[in-house]
């Protein structure tokens, strides 16, 4: 199953998930945290960028 990283724009917290191809394509990405659907996909390459803690 792959797994992906995204980050919440409401709430700015990372978090992954396993996503079948599908549900990626069909945008049911939730935040676990806040529960907010406006997440954006984050590349490995990305993920130190946004290590800020609050
Ligand atoms: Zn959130």
């Amino acid at each position: 199953m792959p797994f992906y990283e995204f980050h919440c724009k409401k709430c700015s917290k990372p978090f992954s998930v396993t996503l079948t191809l599908k549900e990626r394509e069909a945008g049911r990405i939730a935040c676990p945290t806040c529960g907010s659907k406006d997440a954006e996909p984050l590349l490995g390459s990305f993920f130190a960028k946004t290590s800020k803690k609050s």
